[in-house]
């Protein structure tokens, strides 16, 4: 059965409805690339199934696995298995980017049962991530984010996916802002983690690099639900037209 069960979730924040009713099965180990127009509310469905107190669901399911993901805190989310990257990742001021990172992995092995990771492990483990994705070691004794440009900000929440091994990680244009290598990272990392089992949700405008992904399946946001599910012919569609024409199109032909 599907990894994470979306059904007609609708998600409000303050008194704006920003998604209406978005049902989606993710299987585990599928790649599916989410577009959708500026405000279309992309980042809304990663931070409201992370459990962002903002982005409140007012109806309808998620269940990530038989967990019930609504009924959970956030922290139990990403200990369930779920990883949400941020669009803009947040500096954590005084804390030092190893102690986050080895405390989240701990918390994950935790909850399912396992010792936490040897010191010497964890370090010998991130230093090399550290280096497959082109940060300088010396990062990780930073305090999260503080002072690193966009790209390493976004390099440090590919570090962090890479070294948590989630069940489902969703990554919020996660290309943007990273120079060529660092797109090329993305790819490499997500090849190799979806082929251990994880499956993403991967929200980007890229199609360069929405081509190399070889996604499973394209689906574009619009009105507040999936408006519609294609492959990558979908995709380049959309960057050939724009949303706008893309949409107005299909609303012909239907
Ligand atoms: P996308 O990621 O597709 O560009 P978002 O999910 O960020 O869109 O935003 C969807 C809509 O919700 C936009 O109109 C945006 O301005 C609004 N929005 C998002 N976050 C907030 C917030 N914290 N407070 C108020 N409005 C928000
Ligand atoms: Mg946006
Ligand atoms: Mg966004």
């Amino acid at each position: 059965s599907a990894l994470l069960q979306l059904r007609e979730l609708r998600v409000d924040i303050g008194e704006r409805t920003v998604l209406q009713s978005v049902t989606l099965d993710v299987q585990p180990g599928e790649l599916l690339v989410l577009m959708g127009a500026n405000g279309s509310g992309k980042s809304t469905l990663g931070l409201a199934l992370a459990g962002h107190p903002q982005y409140q669901v007012v109806s309808g399911q998620a269940l990530l696995g038989d967990q019930d993901l609504l009924a959970m805190q956030a922290h139990e989310r990403a200990r369930a298995g779920l990883f949400v990257s941020f669009q803009a990742p947040p500096d954590v001021p005084g804390v030092k980017n190893n102690l986050f990172i080895r405390t989240a992995i701990n918390a994950v092995r935790q909850a399912r049962g396992e010792e936490p990771q040897d010191a010497f492990d964890f370090l010998s483990g991130a230093k090399a991530a550290a280096k497959d994705l082109g940060l300088p070691a010396t990062m990780l004794s930073r305090p999260v984010n503080e002072g690193f440009s966009g790209g390493e900000r976004k390099r440090n929440e590919l570090l962090q996916l890479s070294l948590m091994q989630p069940k489902l990680a969703v990554l919020d244009e996660i290309d943007s802002g990273m120079d060529v290598d660092g797109v090329r990272a993305v790819v490499k990392l997500v090849e190799r983690m979806r082929a251990e089992g994880t499956a993403f949700i991967i929200i980007s405008h890229y199609l360069q690099m929405i081509e190399s992904l070889k996604p499973d399946a394209v689906l574009r946001l619009d009105q507040g639900t999936i408006a519609e599910r294609g492959d990558m012919e979908l995709a380049r569609s959309i960057a050939r037209s724009g949303f706008k024409q893309h949409a107005a199109s299909m609303a012909a032909t239907a």
